[in-house]
């Protein structure tokens, strides 16, 4: 073999070397590609059913509005609560033991769940909280007695920054 052959038989050989490099860079850079599309496509999943969720919630809302345009629920002046928010996080600390479901036995809901004094709110009575809007009671707390309302929002630090605190008029919504 000559001397300049040899030279072609190295380089053909770096040249394959590099390209098998470039296919194992390729080949891994597929594979981060794939597993961040999947994380993508979980997450477009999560926002979807989040949204599917919120849109049943503010269908069920707007239908107790469009009841009370129409005369067949009465508010009924309950008087003015101090609000206080938790949350809904799942894992036990101050807020509850974050299991996600509420002392009635219904799932803990951002939007929708309050806890209250049981001898003032049974399970089920929905309010309209001014400045917060219409919520259902469906929890109660050691913490949660009289004039005293806790309402529900999505995370810890949401509920220590919640701008709801202090005093609201608060009326009973009342089907016919
Ligand atoms: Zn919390």
């Amino acid at each position: 073999m000559t001397r300049k052959m040899k030279a072609i038989l190295v380089l053909f050989f770096a040249a394959e070397i590099i390209n098998s490099v470039k296919v194992g860079v390729l080949k891994s850079r597929i594979a981060d590609l794939e597993t961040q599309r999947d994380i993508y496509a979980s997450r477009a999943q999560h926002w979807i059913d989040r949204a599917v969720e919120d849109e049943e919630v503010i269908d069920s809302m707007q239908l107790r509005l469009d009841a009370l345009a129409d005369g067949k629920v009465k508010l009924e002046d309950a008087g003015v609560f101090f609000c206080t928010a938790y949350c809904t996080e799942q894992y036990p600390h101050i807020c509850g033991e974050g299991h996600g479901i509420t002392a009635s036995g219904q799932p803990i809901q951002t939007g929708v769940t309050v806890a209250a004094d049981q001898s003032i709110f049974p399970y089920g009575t929905v309010l309209y909280i001014e400045g917060v809007g219409i919520r259902i009671v469906q929890d109660k707390g050691a913490g949660v007695q009289g004039t005293h309302i806790d309402v529900a929002v999505d995370t810890h630090e949401n509920a220590l920054a919640w701008s709801g605190y202090g005093e609201h008029q608060v009326w009973i919504l009342k089907g016919e």
